[in-house]
């Protein structure tokens, strides 16, 4: 009898066996619903064999196949494999997470057809009084519908209501036509590419980059270039380049990258089908995006980090942007970089990646030393745009009015009269990050995770950031009765409230996580601030990123002492790319922008090297000092976590793993650091604790893990604690 081996989504790393009648037809990627323990459950077929390691005689027959042909690809298999050996995860849990949650129950992976909107014969023949009689909207779909047939999800991108296509369609203007998919009829988009020649011309940077870039080979390509220097612009064209030899692109940007306007720029040089993977779509949608990339109708795919794995019919191209974003990392379940993701995928292909980043990773840079990137530079503004200047603010024994100075808030005045706008960054949400009694001293502080209480004014309430505890601020100290409570430090809230009494005459406006919880609150505030609505714009990490607001021409970091002096070895780095990524959003378009920054410490090492010499400089001192400690790039890690209720606990189990790693570690370079406790020793009442595994090899470690990862996994007092294993860790 023919055996299947499954992966079934259950958090066991190996596939499981299944027999099944051999008038049955399996084929690898299809999804097979198979019983495991009393449930059933629906993985995907690995392979087919005629044996197994268990007696056949044990092995349960499936229950049915869902598919009549393969949903994943062979090659998209061995991509899953690759990952689950590599991040030592399960590879039915990496398989069910890369899948949309529709097609991961009962319904079709079937994408038939598609709707096609054009303008019928009368719309073509529409008067200008008729034209004029058109709403706004209507008229839009139509001018857009005139240039070239379009999907439902592409007119969706481009904003346009379904109650205007029904209208439309209602008036007899518009018709849909339904192209039922066959093998080879994906090809639609690429017999009737078009390129929108209303496009800059490249400067000479530009061209030598786009130049240099082969897409029909693999290589790893960073683009280095500073803010505004045009990466988009370079994207666009190496895009183009793919789409012309009729292949597809797959295009990531940081979680936050993936705004309305990313979509537009994309949509306004290509007429193909551009499928966005946002936390917009419904679960329909979701699946449909993904069978239309699988199926070859989309022709350019973007999405955050999860796109890395869209099954592609034609990948030509894979382009991450800010390749150096945190965001790109998953914290979470299944650690996987998008990044290096990228890479593999691409060799794996043997296409183009192309990493692009004003700020690259420091592990980037040394691959671009060291030779295994290629390392492309735009050094110059594009256009006509300047480079900022800076000021260092030094409030030693300076009086602070809500953590300003007055030095920064006379520069403030100086740009809000010139008519421009002024933004604040701040990375501290809420009123104050701590309150205590006047009377007494005492703080109020959070007992699972022994951190402050955030006192946020609008709701009246002590927040905690770690384990989401809230409640109204008391009013009287719980341990002397006084009613003298005060706050402590500055967060935005406060920033807000302080501005807001001095400059009465500008609007403000706070972008925070606090201020934007509602969806789509986000793009509205950024919108309003294209719009010149508001003149004071104050925010946390979330505005650092890749937004271009033109008329901001001066930028504060209000705060940047905390960073200097943390643990954590990424800390430099961090803020580096923090400096130069708000320093980007000042004077973008044709004025000069001016960067303050509010220090302690203004002869600080990193502050000076960053502002005399700029980030290459900077990154090479980094490097050196990583180097000489041996820590990455110049060797890997992995990283056990645990958290249990009682600290013994999770320190047993570390223990019983740094006993295996002594066992099977024959190599005195590969090192078992710990355990320790985490940086967050507490939070929401567990303890939480650490063990590092370091080695100037990578395969080491990979290597070692394979030998110990099942006997982990079989430990008694795995049980006892939660706990994960996170293969080059970004955060410790
Ligand atoms: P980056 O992605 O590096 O931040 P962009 O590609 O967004 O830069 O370019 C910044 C601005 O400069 C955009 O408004 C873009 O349209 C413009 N731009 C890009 N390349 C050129 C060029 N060769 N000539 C004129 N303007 C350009
Ligand atoms: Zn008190
Ligand atoms: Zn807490």
């Amino acid at each position: 009898m023919p055996v299947v081996a499954v992966a079934v989504p259950v958090h066991l790393s190996r596939s499981f066996d299944y027999i099944y009648s051999d008038d049955i037809h399996i084929e690898p990627g299809m999804r097979i619903c198979v019983p495991f323990m009393n449930k059933q459950l629906i993985g995907i077929a690995l392979t087919t064999k005629n044996d197994s390691e268990f007696p056949l005689a044990k092995l349960k027959p499936i229950i049915n196949i869902l598919d009549d042909n393969a949903i994943l690809s062979t090659d998209m298999l061995a991509f899953f494999n690759w990952c689950a050996d590599y991040y030592h995860y399960p590879i039915g849990e990496v398989i069910a997470q890369a899948l949309p949650v529709l097609l991961r129950k009962l319904e079709s992976a079937k994408l038939n057809s598609y709707t096609f909107w054009q303008l019928t014969d009368r719309a073509h023949e529409l008067t200008a009084p008729e034209l004029n009689r058109l709403t706004p909207a209507q008229l839009q779909t139509i001018k857009l519908l005139a240039e070239t047939g379009l999907t439902q999800s592409h007119l969706k991108l481009a904003n346009i209501k379904s109650t205007t296509i029904k209208a439309l369609q209602d008036k007899g203007l518009i018709s849909q036509e339904y192209i039922e998919i066959q093998d080879n009829d994906a090809q639609h988009w690429r017999q009737n590419l078009v390129i929108s020649d209303n496009r800059p011309s490249l400067n000479t940077e530009q061209a030598i980059t786009i130049a240099a870039i082969d897409i029909n080979h693999f290589a790893t390509y960073l683009l280095d270039g500073v803010t505004g220097s045009g990466k988009t612009e370079v994207y666009l064209n190496v895009i183009e380049k793919v789409l012309k030899t009729g292949k597809q692109a797959l295009v990531i940007v940081p979680e936050i990258g993936l705004t309305p306007q990313t979509i537009s720029r994309f949509k306004r040089r290509f007429n193909v089908p551009i499928v966005a993977l946002h936390s917009g779509l419904n679960d329909a949608e979701r699946r449909e995006a993904w069978l239309e990339a699988q199926a070859g109708v989309a022709g350019i795919v973007i999405g955050t980090r999860s796109a890395i794995f869209t099954p592609m019919h034609d990948l030509g191209v894979i382009i991450i942007d800010e390749e150096h974003d945190g965001s790109l990392k998953q914290q979470e379940t299944f650690r996987y970089h998008a990044r290096d993701l990228a890479i593999v995928r691409a060799h794996r292909n043997n296409i183009a990646v192309v990493l692009g980043s004003a700020t690259p990773a420091l592990e980037t840079l040394h691959n671009a030393m060291t030779g295994k990137y290629r390392h492309l530079k735009l050094t110059q503004r594009a256009g006509n745009a300047q480079m900022p200047i800076h000021h260092l603010i030094d409030i030693k024994n300076q009086t602070l009015n809500s953590g300003l100075s007055t030095a920064f808030i006379t520069l403030m005045a100086t740009h809000l009269a010139a008519g421009n706008q002024v933004l604040l960054f701040l990375n501290r949400r809420g009123y104050a990050p701590a309150v205590m009694c006047h009377t007494c001293g005492s703080m109020a502080e959070c007992q699972r995770c022994n951190t402050y209480y955030t006192y946020h004014q609008s709701r009246n309430i002590l927040h905690c950031h770690h384990c989401d505890e809230q409640f109204p601020k008391p009013r009287r100290c719980p341990s002397c009765d006084s009613n003298e409570i005060i706050t402590a430090g500055f967060g935005t809230e406060q920033l807000e409230a302080m501005l807001t009494e001095h400059f009465p005459q500008y609007p403000i406006i706070r972008i925070d996580r606090d201020s934007t919880s509602r969806k789509g609150s986000l793009e509205k505030a950024l919108e309003a601030v294209r719009k010149r609505e508001f003149r004071i714009l104050i925010g946390t990490q979330m505005l650092a990123k890749g937004h271009h607001f033109p008329d901001v021409t001066l930028v504060g970091l209000i705060d940047v002492d905390s960073a200097l002096f943390s643990s954590d070895f990424r800390a430099p780095e961090k803020l580096a790319q923090l400096f130069v990524q708000v320093s980007g959003r000042a004077g973008r378009a044709a004025k000069q922008g001016e960067v303050a920054i509010q220090t302690h410490h203004p002869g600080h090492e990193l502050i000076q090297d960053l502002i005399n010499n700029g980030y290459s400089h900077f990154a090479q001192t980094a490097l050196h000092a990583r180097s000489m400690a041996n820590l990455p790039p110049y060797s890997f890690q992995a990283l056990f976590r645990a958290e249990a209720h009682q600290f013994s606990e999770a320190n047993a189990f570390l223990v019983d793993i740094k006993q295996l790693v002594q066992e099977h570690n024959h190599n005195p370079q590969l090192l078992c650091l710990g355990p320790m406790p985490a940086p967050m020793e507490k939070r929401a009442g567990k303890y939480r604790l650490q063990l590092l595994l370091q080695g100037p090899q990578r395969q080491h470690i990979t290597q070692l893990l394979r030998l110990i990862m099942p006997k982990v996994e079989a430990l008694k007092s795995a049980r006892k604690a939660r706990w994960s294993l996170d293969v080059d860790p970004t955060e410790m």
